[in-house]
């Protein structure tokens, strides 16, 4: 097979603003890496804040003609960039396990994810819509006009590099919006093929422009506070999630947060057990664990504990571990040794506060930032990895005795992105639905994530929602029109 990098031409590794691919501001660059080999694989332009400001003058520029392009027109541009990506999924899938390090299966999930969002959005581009009625006391009418918000910046995580931008993009400019992106410097380069792609595509200059950066804080900072900027959408930790809040709040900026999680997996002792470990499996090992639905704690009911655990451990075990690339692999790097060192600190103190760890554990030697698939059980309530974000493939198992106190020690965290009950009781599942703080439920299942549904945390897991109808209103303020007719 040929280098994934060569479908990212070396002009394409530079800052997307308006018409051009240029170089950043005294020509600086920064080095990507292969986190399976710690190779670099390319540098990309290292924008300061002249450039990030460029971009904004470029999504300024471009607002008005955009706002007032057709819906269908934005429509057929959505569609175009979901063929085009769709047909060169293999390459975008390949340049994603290079730099972000998930294997390709779950690379190729991605892209089919993310070039959804475009085909969802191309619909909704045509279903906006105002309403006309005649108020209460009569005399007059009510006329609601939806307006796209204006320029948008999105700062995006390097867990999904396509896809927490494509949730972004897409809806923004289905309502007619313009964007700027500046994607996580560990993963640029997919942001980087899919602003090639949407210019192939035919979405004309200045809607879509992306800025890479080493100096995220720097950069974000000055363009959130040009009052050109309308509306900041960010996913990522809740930590930094805040400090955005934050300076968003200067220019009364519309936000959509999409933050850290702690999801629970609860399995109940009346559960399919065989379905119930294959929603375990696909919540806490889809993208290696590193994705904020990801289960975090999964809560097993004292009667089924021992054959669940069992089993969960056998098939942790079975997964192989390799380079993402490789044939038969089903867990590849982890992004950094930051992220290493942070699992195998997390797994020593639960061990220290005396959880067994029945698989894996061990941190491997060699290049790389790999962690071996992990079980651990009697797991403290004490055990930091309960509250933190393990964000790696590490599974605590707790067990329960009533629904009262898994739901209690479910909700005892400042999150509330995801959750999943594994029950065949239909009304003992409702009752988890009511009563789980979590802006999203899996019952029976251990995937939620769907572009036609809302995608979005409560507490401090955070504000809006990306997908479904609701995503698109993220990018439209509604005015209306009061009109005099007795
Ligand atoms: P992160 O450290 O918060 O970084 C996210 C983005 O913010 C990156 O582009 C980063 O740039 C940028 N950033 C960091 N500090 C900044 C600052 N001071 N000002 C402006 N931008 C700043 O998160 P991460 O480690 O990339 O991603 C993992 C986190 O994302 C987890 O907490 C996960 O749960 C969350 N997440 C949430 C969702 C959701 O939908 N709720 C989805 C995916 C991930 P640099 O790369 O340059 O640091």
């Amino acid at each position: 097979m040929s280098d994934p990098m060569n479908v990212l031409a070396p002009e394409h590794r530079r800052l997307r603003i308006g018409d051009a691919w240029r170089d950043a501001a005294g020509a600086a660059t920064f080095a990507v890496e292969d986190p399976a080999t710690g190779r670099i694989i390319a540098e990309v332009a290292d924008a300061g804040v002249v450039d990030g400001l460029a971009a904004l003058d470029a999504a300024s520029k471009a607002m008005a003609e955009w706002a007032a392009t057709s819906p269908r027109k934005r429509s057929e541009l959505l569609t175009a960039t979901y063929r085009v990506l769709t047909e060169r999924s293999e390459e975008v899938a390949r340049l994603i396990t290079l730099e972000m390090g998930k294997p390709l299966a779950e690379a190729r999930g991605e892209v089919a994810y993310g070039a959804e969002f475009f085909r969802w959005f191309a619909e909704e581009a045509v279903r906006v819509e105002g309403r006309y009625n005649t108020a209460p006391a009569g005399g007059y009418r009510i006329l609601t006009v939806p307006r796209p918000v204006g320029p948008c910046v999105f700062v995006t995580p390097w867990n999904f590099p396509l896809a927490m931008g494509a949730r972004k993009i897409a809806p923004a400019l289905a309502a007619g919006c313009t964007t700027i992106t500046k994607p996580a410097a560990q993963t640029p380069l997919t942001m980087l093929f899919l602003a090639r792609i949407m210019e192939e595509a035919g979405v004309p200059p200045g809607v879509v422009n992306v800025v890479t950066t080493t100096r995220a804080g720097e950069v974000v900072s000055a363009l959130l506070a040009d009052r050109r900027t309308r509306k900041l959408s960010f996913t990522g930790s809740t930590e930094v999630g805040r400090v955005l809040l934050r300076q968003a709040a200067d220019n009364v900026l519309r936000t959509s947060m999409e933050l850290g999680g702690n999801a629970a997996l609860i399995v109940c002792a009346d559960a399919d057990l065989d379905v119930a470990l294959d929603g375990a499996m696909v919540a806490k090992m889809r993208n290696l664990g590193e994705s904020c639905i990801a289960a975090n704690r999964i809560y097993v009911e004292e009667p089924v504990r021992e054959e669940f655990t069992a089993r969960f451990a056998k098939r942790m075990g079975a997964l192989s571990v390799g380079h993402g690339l490789d044939d038969g692999v089903d867990v590849g790097a982890l992004i950094d040794e930051a992220s290493v060192t942070k699992i195998d600190e997390l797994v020593a103190d639960a061990v220290d506060r005396g959880a067994r760890v029945l698989v894996g554990g061990e941190r491997p030697d060699g290049p790389g930032h790999f962690y071996p698939p992990t079980v651990l059980v009697d797991v403290p309530d004490d055990a930091r990895m309960l509250e933190a974000e393990i964000f790696g493939p590490v599974a605590p198992i707790i067990s329960f005795t009533s629904d009262d106190e898994v739901i209690a020690k479910a909700n005892d965290t400042e999150h509330g992105l995801a959750g999943y009950v594994f029950t065949r009781d239909l009304q003992r599942a409702l009752r988890f639905a009511e009563r789980l703080e979590t802006g999203m439920l899996g019952i029976n299942r251990g995937l939620v994530s769907d572009p036609s549904a809302p995608f979005g945390g409560v507490k401090q897991s955070g504000i809006g929602k990306e997908g479904s109808h609701e995503g698109i209103l993220e990018y439209l303020d509604v005015i209306y029109a009061a009109i005099d007719l007795p």
